[in-house]
């Protein structure tokens, strides 16, 4: 591999380039060298082969990582790296998307026989108010598949192996061709008979009855971070499907339910809630508590304090997302309680009050107080 140019080189790109710049460095070489537009020409075709097989591997960010580190001894398994065994059928199948605005249209999207990331999972969590704004670690009992340790994922039946599909020769790709601008263009399409694999089971492992895979619960441990909201999902890489031919899982992708709170409301990172006080309290200012996500604060009520006033706790609200130092405000909203059930002294109390407050004497008899109880006490 000593001989082999650098891939960086291959493309003519610096190290840092961007994927829009490698995109473009290989599309450029890839119009200049591909065989459809050098039909018998063995250099421009060697020329394609070596920029296609460096944009596969920096195009794909896991590849790119192992070769600025390793260089090409990333792929040939002697720096203990996975051996990539480079195809044409493969680099064709990655690149659909290039060929495909590259040649018009004509060369269609096929599924690699490569290795292929798995699906992503979904599932979800519930958790309280105060879970959602602290945040918490939840397990997630989950199924999740598995490749089947009978047949190694094969599907096929343990002492016996899949075979070759006859459709597609074992390629797991139909290829056909199709008169293009550059002449004729291979098209690829998967192979129907066997999905892309290249091969077909014809006695079915009993144990996954030739799926290739075995489903397992699975605990799982999920982090919720301090400021989530209803609604929203939390990625965990890899515990997704298996991949296939090597590839690597998809993704977990958890959605967080919050439970509603009996006495808090969210609106962004702000909580509201409601407190009752007292018509003494309202009227006289009084220390009271009140409940916050932190637990109890002592608030001092104005004297004079309107029913329907609402107050900021600056700071008690929910922690940010992005930096849980940063927090919303509480917002409470004091609203004023009017006793439904009083004692006769009570009562008498109020009409001293109420009396006090028209200017009247108090001991007046007792008809005036029944007037004005029907107009009410309070505004
Ligand atoms: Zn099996
Ligand atoms: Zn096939």
């Amino acid at each position: 591999m000593a001989d082999k140019r650098d891939y960086y080189e291959v493309l003519g790109v610096p190290k840092t380039a961007t994927d829009a710049e490698l995109k473009k460095a290989y599309r450029v070489l890839a119009k200049k060298y591909h065989p459809d537009a050098n039909p018998g020409d063995k250099e421009a075709e060697a020329k394609f082969k070596e920029a296609s097989e460096a944009y596969a591997v920096l195009s794909d960010p896991d590849k790119r990582a192992k070769y600025d580190q390793f260089g090409h001894a990333a792929f040939d398994g002697s720096a203990g790296g996975q051996a990539y065994d480079f195809n044409m059928d493969d680099i064709f199948g990655s690149m659909g998307d290039i060929f495909g605005d590259l040649f018009g249209g004509g060369r269609s999207r096929a599924r690699s026989n490569g290795p292929m990331q798995g699906a992503n999972v979904r599932a979800s969590v519930r958790v309280t108010f105060e879970e959602a704004a602290f945040g918490c670690e939840k397990e997630l009992d989950i199924t999740l598949k598995d490749e089947c340790t009978s047949c190694h994922g094969t599907g096929a039946k343990p002492g016996t192996s899949p075979v070759q599909c006859a459709k597609c020769g074992g390629k797991g790709q139909i290829v056909y061709t199709q008169q293009s601008l550059f002449g004729m263009v291979r098209n690829v399409t998967t192979c129907p008979e066997c999905g892309g694999k290249g091969t077909v089971v014809k006695d079915k492992c009993p144990d996954c009855h030739g799926t290739g895979y075995i489903a397992n619960r699975k605990k799982i441990q999920v982090t919720i971070p301090a400021g989530i909201d209803n609604g929203q999902s939390i990625r965990i890489r890899g515990k997704g499907e298996p991949g296939t031919n090597g590839g690597p899982r998809g993704d977990l992708l958890v959605e967080v339910i919050v439970s509603p709170s009996p006495v808090f409301a969210r609106e962004d990172y702000n909580v509201f809630s409601n407190v009752s006080i007292s018509f003494a309290d309202a009227a006289l200012g009084n220390e009271i508590r009140i409940k916050t996500i932190d637990g109890e604060v002592l608030y001092d009520v104005k004297p004079g304090t309107q029913s329907g006033t609402r107050v900021r706790l600056k700071g008690k609200g929910i922690p940010s997302l992005r930096d849980s130092k940063l927090r919303g405000d509480h917002y409470v909203t004091l609203n004023v309680k009017i006793p439904e059930k009083m004692t006769s002294e009570q009562k008498e109390a109020l009409r001293t009050y109420d009396a006090l407050m028209r200017g009247e004497n108090p001991s007046d008899g007792t008809e005036g107080s029944s007037t004005k109880k029907k107009r009410g006490l309070f505004k």
